[in-house]
């Protein structure tokens, strides 16, 4: 048998190779257009990005290793250009050497996979826009970048592709726009499971331009700018176009082969084409939907393998078929991965299939030992059997596995009844006795066979207007955040508090991730509630509801907590700027494991015992404690000296203030009424002016924080000696320092001294009180004197060098001011 294939990468070389594993005699030979064969096409962004150091590597075989092992005719830089059907005849280009010749077959198998979309917009041709695709684009694109030259790149299209390169451009130092049609990244993914990755995009510095298009590109000096359809116009060193890819399949097209609307070859579960010697496999063939049943278009790798083998198989007399793709997929996000299977909610609705739906945010691995994180789960069912639809998961880890089994247990037609019995591999770093899957099951099964009801986050507030929304948080959570028109009543207390909750009202309950509001839930329905109104829990909790609703509602905003866990990693990835600026500390709870409220409730305890003043060091895994630890600092009056690292391992140090009264974190946050001065400036009219602007505020009802910083704190120095046990560059700098306010010279006219003497001399006879003096009515109206302790460190200036009864703070002190400041100034 003489076979021949086109195209050399996925599905080519899958259905050669498969094929002499069959057949010791046939003749094979694969004709590839490109330079390479057998490449790793998915690495490629890792090479751009540097994960990958070895260009190698992806180059898996070369002609010569094939004919070697497999004895496989691998013809690179050939084209099939022809076929010429009733002679099963091929023409081939020889595009190294020029010229064509023919090449006969029993059998042929197409493999051309799909090009890159390249929409007919003005200013295309330019040579800054690239696609990726192959080896050769790698080097192109990669060659620009390390030119260095490349400092903003554009890319295109949001889908996988496009994010991955985002990650990598910017593991090269580029700043990176995405620009996306859609209202969302990666349209596999519903809505709310893709705001996760956006956020953690975000949080890593790539700018998302979502729900605007490129209209077209212009020529600019050494780049390229790109206008929007928004207007908004980006100039940019380079471009990435990733919006999609097509079937290569004009050679298919041009052959007589029944293709569908998109170009997709269309074949059959053998991968036959509509010639009987021809069949196919790859991107270039339209598949079955395996949940919707629908004609499809699935480009990716796994089909692809699996097709050529498929065709092999049936080509040397094995009976084996394809039946469907699931579109089972993952992709890596910086830290986080998101991976789906099966159909989307938006893909249900779009195909009219009844669904249910729930969410959960079970840890990766048991949370007592370290390390594990939540992972964002949601998945689809059939109302009528329980049969799974369709799967999605976000998270920092464990995401591949749950999805795998639900992919496995999708195709083989499991029901969420099973999901309940599956016995799934569990020792403590790996999962929990009740696995994410076994749990994904319970939810489900308890929702089909009526032991629960549920709302969604899109049912606020449309759907729970009128009904009672209740919190079943603790109070301390609830005063954090809770969702607009909620009531608090913690689970603890439900049974005591019956009396509060109305028997002629719709009940919507909630808390975190479902599990709790799914107690109370129980509580209630036993209880008499329910009957004839609603009494529902808030499937996925918070964390769901927080990633359906955007500002303005959910928990991201103003600092408050309760976010999802990409949203938690944008605090975190913040946090790196925020370095811990006690480096001692008096107490360290490791809350490693307890997911939210653990961390903050052990927090709380442990800093009950604790005296006004010590700090408390707490180590925790929850990605959500990073933004509740300030919240929570804020509301109860301590000062959180800093936060460090990334999920699953958050320090935080807190020093303990002594507040008797909790602050009401509504005022706190939203009552911008403060104003924060940043006094950069040792000079002493510049710091003069910021006491001028604070006493004034004071006086007007605003909270002052000032927060000093560099030159700026000599203005807070004691006029003493220096403390004992400094070094000597560090006592060095002292004695060049002005030592506190009195000693503070005018940054202009100062003219040895005599300028700042006359200043004062003037300020007196004009009865303007002197700086000391201002500083003094500062601190006793009130405001708040924070000292930056970096810069102390790197002036050499200790604590007691300082007025007494000074904060020493950091970054995130001034940061949380300022987020909750009308006006920030620098001086
Ligand atoms: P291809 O791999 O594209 O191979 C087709 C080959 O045919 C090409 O080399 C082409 O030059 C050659 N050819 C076409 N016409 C002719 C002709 N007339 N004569 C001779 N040769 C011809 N999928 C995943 O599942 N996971 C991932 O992480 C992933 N990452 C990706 C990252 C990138 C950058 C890219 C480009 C793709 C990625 N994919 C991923 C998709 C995956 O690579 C494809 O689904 C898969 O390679 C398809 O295999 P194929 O054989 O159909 O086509």
């Amino acid at each position: 048998m003489k076979i021949l294939v086109v195209g050399g990468v996925a599905g080519g070389m899958s259905a050669a190779a498969r094929a002499r594993r069959l057949s010791e005699d046939s003749q094979i030979i694969v004709f590839e257009r490109g330079n390479h064969v057998s490449f790793a096409n998915c690495g490629l962004p890792y090479h751009i990005g540097g994960d990958i150091q070895n260009r190698e590597s992806l180059l898996l075989q070369t002609p010569s290793t094939l004919k070697k092992l497999l004895n496989i005719d691998v013809r690179i830089n050939q084209e099939v250009s022809g076929i010429e059907r009733s002679s099963r005849k091929v023409t081939v280009k020889d595009l190294s050497k020029g010229g064509q010749y023919e090449e006969s077959y029993d059998k042929l198998i197409l493999c051309p996979g799909a090009v890159p979309v390249r929409p007919k917009l003005p200013g295309i041709e330019n040579p800054g826009i690239f696609t990726l695709r192959n080896v050769d684009d790698m080097d192109r694109i990669k060659k620009v970048i390390d030119s260095g030259k490349v400092r903003t790149t554009v890319v295109v299209g949001g889908g996988y592709i496009g994010i991955e390169m985002a990650e990598n451009l910017v593991s090269r130092g580029i700043k990176v726009h995405v620009v996306e049609m859609l209202d969302q990244i990666l349209p596999p993914f519903d809505f709310e499971m893709a705001k996760d990755l956006q956020n953690h995009l975000a949080a890593n510095g790539v700018n998302l331009h979502l729900g605007t298009a490129a209209a077209g590109f212009r020529e600019k000096e050494g780049g390229v700018s790109i206008e929007l359809r928004n207007s908004e116009v980006i100039e940019a060193d380079m471009i990435i176009l990733s919006i999609g890819v097509r079937p290569d399949s004009e050679l298919a097209r041009d052959a007589g082969l029944k293709l569908n609307e998109r170009g997709g070859i269309i074949v059959d579960g053998k991968m036959q084409t509509s010639d009987p010697d021809i069949y196919a496999a790859g991107d270039a063939v339209e598949v079955r939907d395996a949940v919707t049943g629908q004609p499809s278009m699935i480009p990716l790798a796994g089909p692809a393998n699996r097709q050529g083998r498929i065709a092999a198989d049936n080509i040397l007399g094995k009976n084996s078929s394809y039946k469907n793709t699931l579109g089972t997929a993952i992709l890596k996000v910086f830290k986080m991965s998101g991976a789906c299977t099966g159909a989307s909610e938006k893909t249900l609705k779009r195909n009219n299939i009844p669904y249910k739906k729930v969410y959960l945010h079970p840890s990766s691995h048991a949370g007592y030992y370290p390390g594990a994180s939540p992972i964002h789960l949601k998945m689809m069912f059939s109302p009528a059997d329980g049969r799974i639809l369709g799967a999605q998961a976000v998270g920092f880890d464990g995401v591949d596995k749950r999805i795998d089994v639900l992919a496995t247990a999708i195709s083989s037609g499991m029901t969420v009844y099973d999901l309940e019995s599956l016995e799934l591999c569990y020792a403590p770093p790996y999962g929990s006795a009740k696995d994410a899957i076994n749990m994904a099951g319970f939810i489900a099964s308890n929702y089909l066979r009526g032991d629960v009801d549920c709302w969604f986050p899109e049912d606020y507030p449309s759907k729970t207007n009128g009904g009672m929304i209740i919190d079943v948080r603790p109070e301390d959570m609830f005063n954090l955040w809770h969702i607009p028109g909620a009531v608090n009543i913690p689970i603890g207390r439900i049974r005591d508090e019956l009396d509060k909750i109305p028997k002629d009202r719709n009940i919507y309950l909630y808390c975190k991730v479902g599990f709790n509001s799914y107690l109370a839930y129980r509580i209630l329905v036993q209880k008499g509630f329910g009957g004839k109104n609603e009494l529902k829990t808030l499937s996925g909790g918070i964390m769901s509801f927080n990633c359906h609703h955007g500002p303005g509602i959910c928990s991201s905003e103003g600092n408050t907590p309760f976010v999802p866990y990409a949203a938690d990693s944008k605090n975190i990835e913040k946090g790196k700027v925020t370095t811990v600026e006690s480096s001692t500390h008096d107490v360290t709870l490791d809350a490693c494991g307890l997911q939210c409220p653990g961390p903050i409730m052990r927090m709380k305890s442990e800093i009950a015992k604790m005296d006004a003043g010590s700090v408390l060091k707490v180590i925790a895994s929850d990605p959500g404690f990073a933004s509740d630890v300030k919240s929570w600092c804020v509301q109860n009056g301590h000062q959180l000296l800093g936060i460090s690292g990334n999920p699953p391992r958050i320090e935080a140090k807190i020093r303990k203030g002594n507040m008797t009264e909790p602050k009401n974190p509504q005022v706190a946050v939203s009552g911008k009424t403060k104003k924060t001065i940043v006094v950069f400036s040792g000079d002493m009219d510049k710091v003069l002016a910021a006491f001028v602007i604070a006493n004034g505020a004071i006086a007007m009802g605003s909270e002052v924080t000032m927060f000093f910083t560099f030159w700026g704190i000599n203005a807070l120095r004691k006029d003493a000696p220096q403390a004992s046990g400094k070094g000597l560059m560090d006592k060095m700098f002292g004695m060049m320092m002005p030592k506190g306010a009195s000693r503070l010279k005018l940054s202009k006219m100062n003219m040895m001294g005599m300028g700042t003497s006359m200043m004062k001399m003037v300020m007196k006879g004009k009865k303007v009180d002197d700086l000391p003096t201002m500083i003094a009515s500062a601190r006793s109206n009130g405001a708040r004197l924070v000292v930056c302790s970096m810069s102390m460190d790197v002036m050499g200036i200790k604590k007691e060098e300082l007025l007494d009864g000074l904060e020493i703070g950091g970054v995130a002190t001034f940061l949380q001011e300022a987020d909750n400041s009308s006006a920030t100034l620098f001086i």
